[in-house]
């Protein structure tokens, strides 16, 4: 078991987990602004920012890749 600062307790499977999430990376030259990753994703991971499709809650994805898959423009790459 592992303590940090401000009482925070995780072992050590909390932290692998918390490293091993997965992330959504956008290549923005390829992103034609389908906005399937946005129909297709369950964590409402992704949202039209500025002309820019961006990923403000990366943090909840799952790693499912429904976005990687069926994306038309193969813009979305799921790192694990
Ligand atoms: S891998 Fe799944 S949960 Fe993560 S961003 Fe893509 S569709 Fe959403």
């Amino acid at each position: 078991m592992l303590r940090i600062k401000g009482g925070i307790r995780k072992n050590h499977d909390d932290w692998k987990r918390v490293m091993m999430m997965p992330k959504p990376v956008i290549d923005q030259k390829k992103c034609a602004l389908s906005k399937t990753c946005m129909d297709v994703c369950p964590m409402e991971v992704f949202a039209e920012q500025d002309g820019k499709m961006t990923t403000p809650n990366a943090d909840k994805c799952i790693g499912c890749k429904a976005c990687e898959v069926q994306c038309p423009e193969g813009a979305i790459k799921v790192e694990d």
